[in-house]
């Protein structure tokens, strides 16, 4: 509540001090209300006098906002894993018309989030390669630099993001794990339960920029939802689109599986905004039924029941601490 009331306080004197001149940002406001690093989050502002376009510098990345509806713009963004708790400016800007820039920056508290920690075993080769399979590694590592290059420049997505199976979650994001024992990683995506052959279903609209077989991740599809949002289904045992098709939300893009770095089938679900893996529990979590790229398409395939799955999955990952406890020891047999 303290911070809370800190933070309010640093928005008023922002106001404040913007007063004396004509200010053309209004109404801002940050979905969900507390930030952690990991999260996804929605920033919303209105903007007079009809700007080209409204941008943002956060956290050492570029933001673009989209145009809803009047005056509203909406950006997708992201905290990174390694931000450390503080206040941050989200430095606005937009290009006027009739030229020139309108500028204003918002101090934004970034909490510090609680994530766990694991232990577990998958087989040796994904600990140590062999010289072969870095080889390997190393020119997989070339393609998904290059396929996390590709950039559209508006948003895909329409509405809330929903849960790509209807089944709980068995890892969370953010676990500090140890491998056999010895090499440490940081699990940067969420696991769900999944026998293998579980349909797959995309999240969002979007377009297929990777659909291949890769060494830690097994089969795997990259869907790019516009300006810098990605998600991302590993572990698959049969994919059902290709590189290049664009897919609408919930289409059932593959079957899971237990493909790649894995200890048994499921399906690991990961979300990248600007080059940072962040929570995906948190993007399924956001209520975006009035935003995105087309309006109105897409909406009415959204799956209701999927939509609260994941705000339920969200609530108990986030409260669950005996249950999260309990789910962590049983899905060490099935992890990464
Ligand atoms: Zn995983």
């Amino acid at each position: 509540m303290r911070l809370y009331l800190v933070f309010f306080f640093a928005l008023s004197v922002n106001l404040v001090a913007h007063s004396a001149e004509p200010t053309a940002f209004s109404s801002f406001s940050v979905q969900p209300q507390t930030l952690v690093n990991g999260s996804v989050c929605l920033f919303t502002v209105r903007v007079v006098g009809h700007p080209q376009s409204v941008t943002a510098r956060w956290l050492g990345h570029d933001v673009t906002f989209s145009q809803s509806s009047g005056d509203s713009w909406f950006a997708l963004a992201g905290v990174p894993y390694d931000t450390k708790p503080g206040s941050f400016a989200l430095d606005l800007e937009a290009a006027m018309p009739k030229g020139g820039t309108l500028h204003e920056s918002r101090q934004i508290a970034v909490h510090p989030a609680r994530y766990k920690t694991s232990r577990l075993t998958v087989p040796q080769k994904y600990v140590t390669p062999d010289a072969e399979s870095l080889k390997r590694i190393e020119s997989e590592n070339q393609i998904k630099h290059e396929v996390f290059a590709h950039f559209l420049p508006a948003p895909q997505w329409t509405g809330d993001f929903i849960t790509p199976v209807p089944t709980q979650v068995s890892e969370t994001y953010g676990t500090s794990r140890t491998l056999n024992g010895k090499l440490a990683t940081v699990h940067r995506g969420v696991d769900f339960r999944a026998p293998s052959g579980t349909p797959v279903h995309a999240s969002n609209a979007g377009e297929v920029i990777l659909a291949r077989d890769f060494y830690y991740e097994g089969n795997c599809i990259v869907i790019d939802h516009g300006l810098g949002f990605m998600t991302m289904y590993m572990h698959l045992s049969k994919l059902e689109v290709k590189e290049g098709d664009h897919v609408d939300k919930d289409q059932t893009i593959a079957l899971s599986g237990g493909t790649g770095r894995v200890t048994g089938p499921h399906l690991h679900m990961a979300v990248r905004w600007s080059g940072e893996y962040l929570d995906p529990l948190k993007l399924l979590a956001l209520n975006l039924s009035r935003f995105g790229g087309v309006s109105g398409a897409g909406a009415s395939r959204r799956n209701p029941e999927l939509a609260v799955r994941a705000r339920d999955l969200f609530n108990l990952s986030r409260f669950g601490g005996a249950s999260a406890a309990g789910t962590s020891r049983k899905k060490t047999a099935r992890s990464e």
